[in-house]
């Protein structure tokens, strides 16, 4: 049975991007984890083998969440098992509101991770989320997560680091401050899964 990585950005200490507005402060962190957790639950629903780097608001090294997808490392359940896929979540942020959408990062040359990062961002269409589409690494210039996009180079399974769209962009924040939101974008991720797999499983 495939083995899914998923992968929540940040953790403890280190919150991520964080805006506040009238609704008050809301932070990368917290995002992420919750569409983890969301994702999480329609693969427990359909029996799916998956492991998580971090389960809780605690700060987990880049090295740590690269090792337990590379089997390196045990998970927090005491599992040290390769990944099949590694999927890093993220939210994006940039100092005006222009910017918006969804972006995919794949390493340059990474058939697996490409496909994946394809039938994800696929899916975030068909749903009508805005996009900004698919992108390589080398690419990435956001400051708060540089460090972060390394764990599509260092994972040795196809890896994607989604950023779900921008906490800094008032229609996004709307977005990602709701349950439907959430769930609409954990459901793209997971339909994305389950297209890469195919009926493979
Ligand atoms: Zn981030």
């Amino acid at each position: 049975m495939r083995r899914i990585c998923l992968d929540y950005g940040h953790g403890g200490d280190d919150s991520g991007a964080s805006v506040t507005d009238d609704w008050g402060l809301i932070q990368e962190k917290n995002i992420v984890l919750e569409i983890g957790k969301m994702v999480e639950s329609f693969l427990i629903h359909d029996r799916k083998n998956y492991t998580v780097t971090r389960n809780g608001d605690y700060f987990l090294s880049l090295e740590d969440r690269i090792k337990i997808a590379n089997g390196e490392k045990k998970d927090a359940n005491g599992i040290k098992k390769k990944a099949d896929c590694f999927i890093s979540i993220h939210v994006d942020f940039f100092a005006s509101q222009r910017a918006h959408g969804s972006t995919i990062f794949h390493f340059p040359g990474s058939r697996g991770g490409q496909e994946l990062a394809e039938k994800i961002d696929n899916r975030f269409s068909a749903r009508k989320i805005k996009r900004r589409g698919i992108k390589v690494s080398d690419d990435f210039i956001d400051n708060d997560d540089e460090k972060y996009i390394k764990v599509v180079a260092e994972t040795k399974p196809p890896a994607v680091l989604i950023e779900t769209g921008f906490i800094s962009n008032d229609g996004d924040r709307r977005i990602l401050r709701t349950h439907a939101g959430i769930y609409q974008t954990a459901w793209c991720i997971y339909e994305g899964l389950m297209d890469y797999y195919g009926a493979e499983n």
